[in-house]
């Protein structure tokens, strides 16, 4: 008898939920946009809401658990979420008891950079790795570090907020209240915020044609016909990408970083500025390292919130549970 996971991804913008059986396959999901300024008792229906959705029509009996990945920082070893930068009133939230109770069902909550590492891990980019680092670079920048064939967690299993390692002094605000955050210079946002400052002192004619701000996309449009302006924002984003990238490479010895969120699909074009970057600055036996993208898209977090229950709960034979 196949017996499944319910995978929750709870984002600023989305709520997402999905069946997932034990080999990272989805077999059912949803999307709800996030209730991020009404409170944690709206955004738990929300959750408990989504995850029945993926139950219904199938035996109580056949689910295993609800794997839940959220924004950090979050101390998955009590259930606790300590903050949601991006989604109002998660203080000190027990959101792992309040799930469990709401849907009678056990509940694994985990880090969505780190869980998104796990679904990699299993089914993705990462298979077969010891040592890997996933960076999803998109509004901000997460992830996870996979290190001696573990997860790493950390204390209170806070580890890995890979975004705000600190590489610029008295820099540009972070997202998290800090200065000089890898965040601040290196995600989607800030590109993006580069991008239009540039323009706006510069004046470029290419990229404020239309009237409408610029945004990531049109400046990697505009790279793609040459247009030289374009070309050093997305040859900076590089540079920002890689220095982060030799900080990880140092801390870790990853076998490969795997880079995932929505920058991501701009890897082809930023990989040769971010191996000159690491060519150039990383210690020796550090710089051949595999530059990596996702192989589980959009869908690393919900596949690793799935496997936290799969890995939870071991495989029960089929011969003592015939089906
Ligand atoms: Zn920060």
């Amino acid at each position: 008898m196949d017996r499944f996971a319910v995978a929750l991804d709870l984002g600023g913008t989305q709520v997402r939920a999905a069946l997932v059986d034990r080999r990272g396959q989805i077999l059912n999901r949803v999307a709800v946009p996030t209730a991020a300024t009404e409170g944690p008792d709206v955004v738990i229906q929300q959750l408990s809401d989504a995850a029945r959705a993926m139950m219904s029509g199938i035996e109580a009996g056949r689910i295993l658990g609800v794997g839940l990945c959220a924004p950090g920082p979050l101390n998955t070893q009590e259930g606790i979420a300590i903050s949601m930068p991006t989604i109002a009133g998660f203080e000190n939230i027990h959101l792992r008891e309040r799930l469990g109770q709401s849907l009678n069902l056990p509940v694994w909550l985990e880090n969505d950079g780190t869980a998104a590492a796990l679904g990699e891990w299993r089914f993705g980019a990462g298979a077969g790795l010891q040592n890997f680092v996933y960076i999803t670079v998109s509004t901000g920048i997460g992830g996870g570090v996979v290190a001696d064939n573990r997860l790493l967690r950390g204390r209170l299993g806070l580890a890995g907020e890979v975004g705000h390692m600190t590489i610029v002094r008295n820099g540009d605000t972070c997202s998290c209240g800090n200065k000089g955050c890898w965040e601040a210079y290196a995600s989607g946002t800030a590109f993006t915020l580069r991008a239009r400052q540039r323009v706006a002192s510069l004046g470029h004619g290419l990229l404020a044609e239309g009237g409408k701000p610029v945004d990531g996309k049109a400046v990697f449009a505009a790279a793609a016909q040459g247009d030289p302006f374009a070309i050093e924002l997305v040859a900076e984003e590089a540079e920002f990408l890689g220095i982060g990238i030799v900080n990880l490479l140092h801390l870790f010895s990853p076998e490969s970083i795997v880079v995932g969120g929505g920058m991501s699909s701009n890897l082809d074009v930023l990989h040769p500025g971010i191996s000159s970057k690491v060519r150039d600055t990383a210690m020796k036996g550090f710089e051949s390292v595999p530059i990596v993208r996702a192989a589980l898209e959009g869908n690393s977090g919900l596949i690793g919130a799935a496997a936290l229950v799969y890995d939870a709960v071991p495989a029960i034979s089929p011969s003592s549970h015939p089906a």
